[in-house]
């Protein structure tokens, strides 16, 4: 075969997967990461479990994505949720299907895995390096920041996996938005992606509930009606449910300047009922007994209708019923990008070929969080994170082959 040399910048899941089947194909791979190690953001994503795939029907799966899904289906069609699952048993790492459906390794952590991963990257010749630092272009080549000064990296053809802007401590920072750019690469400015919002909760409530969960409520925003539960934090709220519901907000926002989530503290109970059961209590009882004996509602989600409902409608029991089933929490703004689990927009699917190299820059190519899609958590992400990094692989040999 005729071996060619192609530099992978950025070793997260997305570069990583590219190395691997090009390596594997005999090339001459490097891998750069500007960190100290390899894949702190899957490692950290190993923290929760490491939710690597989701098991729900595969043509559901593939409309996860948004308006990116048509342009992700082909990479997803070739590296599917099974693929997933038989990979990583393949490096020693089993996986099962969690109680909704989302798929986990059965060690419930991402270190394994990733030690497998980069052992049999070594063993397929590739080079790691880490501490090297992609600075932009340098003519055809790639300039580096290393810890032996600056070097330019000339290869045959290149693949960015450089991630989106959440997490930048983690070394997905963006810095690489001006360099693109000025090739004339588009892209969408980053926003935050399955992220928290920021509520303007009274000092004594944040004091009193930062922390806790709220579960078994349904929440609706545009984005329809979901069941789950979320976490109180100190500025405003996080967790799952808010996730599943954060693009639509985050636009609503955007758009309109206002957004509210609506939980339905009760989903068990109609307002009938709630509203008969609440006028049976003695009107004298605290409002903490009321709700406990007339509605079953304790602790914070008691203290959630204290904060957000006037004082005139908690001393009405239809009124509060009314409440129970639809309790608005006006949403002030999104939490800082650098808080979000994902990031949505990066570069525009108008600037990348369907072998994911970039047009305006022949033999560069592109993977992972850097392209402009968006999905809720459910392993979503690191899947079509995989499935990119191998499409690019398989650009780049195509392309290879072409300039033969
Ligand atoms: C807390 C948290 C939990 C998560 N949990 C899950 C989960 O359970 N399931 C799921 O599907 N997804 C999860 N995600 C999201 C998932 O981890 C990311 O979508 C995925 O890691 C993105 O992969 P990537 O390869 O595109 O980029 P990254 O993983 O961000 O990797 C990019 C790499 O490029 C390197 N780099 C950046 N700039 C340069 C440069 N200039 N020079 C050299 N190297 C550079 C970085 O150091 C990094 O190693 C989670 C994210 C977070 C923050």
């Amino acid at each position: 075969m005729n071996q060619k040399r192609i530099a992978i910048i950025g070793g997260g899941p997305a570069g990583l997967a590219a190395a691997e089947l090009l390596s594997l194909s005999g090339h001459a791979v490097a891998v750069y990461d500007a960190m100290p190690t390899f894949a702190r953001k899957f490692l950290l994503a190993g923290k929760s479990g490491l939710n690597i795939t989701h098991s729900e029907d595969y043509a559901r799966f593939a409309t996860r994505f948004g308006t990116a899904s048509t342009r992700l289906r082909p990479a997803l069609n070739a590296f599917t949720p099974d693929d997933i699952r038989d990979w990583a048993a393949e490096l020693g790492t089993e996986t099962f299907v969690g109680s909704s459906g989302r798929v986990f390794p059965k060690v419930m952590k991402a270190s394994p895995l990733l030690r497998a991963w980069l052992r049999r990257l070594e063993a397929q010749g590739t080079t790691l390096l880490t501490r090297h630092r992609w600075t932009g272009f340098a003519g055809e080549g790639y300039a580096f920041e290393t810890p032996d000064g600056r070097s330019i990296v000339h290869c045959d053809a290149a693949l960015l996996a450089l991630g989106g802007a959440s997490w930048p401590r983690l070394g997905s920072d963006a810095a690489w938005v001006p360099w693109l750019a000025e090739r004339g690469v588009e892209i969408n400015a980053f926003q935050p992606a399955n992220c928290g919002f920021v509520v303007g909760w009274s000092g004594n409530f944040s004091e009193r509930f930062a922390g806790e969960p709220v579960k078994s409520v349904n929440a609706t925003s545009e984005a329809g009606t979901i069941p789950g539960e979320f976490v109180i934090t100190k500025s405003g709220v996080e967790g799952s449910l808010v996730y599943a519901h954060a693009a639509s907000l985050r636009d609503q926002l955007r758009n309109d300047g206002n957004a509210t989530l609506t939980l339905d503290l009760a989903p068990g109970r109609t307002i009938e009922r709630l509203s008969r059961d609440l006028a049976k209590q003695d009107s004298k009882s605290s409002f903490v007994n009321r709700l406990r004996k007339g509605a079953g509602l304790d602790g914070v989600k008691v203290a959630l209708l204290r904060e957000l409902v006037s004082e005139q409608e908690r001393t009405d029991p239809e009124r509060l019923a009314i409440r129970i089933k639809a309790l608005p929490i006006p949403l002030v703004e999104t939490r800082p990008i650098a808080e979000a689990i994902s990031s949505a927009g990066g570069i525009r699917w108008s600037s990348v070929d369907e072998g994911f190299m970039l047009k305006a820059r022949p033999g560069t190519f592109v993977a992972g969080e850097m392209l402009d899609w968006e999905a809720p958590t459910g392993g979503y992400l690191l899947t079509a994170c995989l499935a990119t990094g191998r499409a690019a692989a398989l650009g780049i040999e195509d392309w290879l082959q072409r300039q033969l």
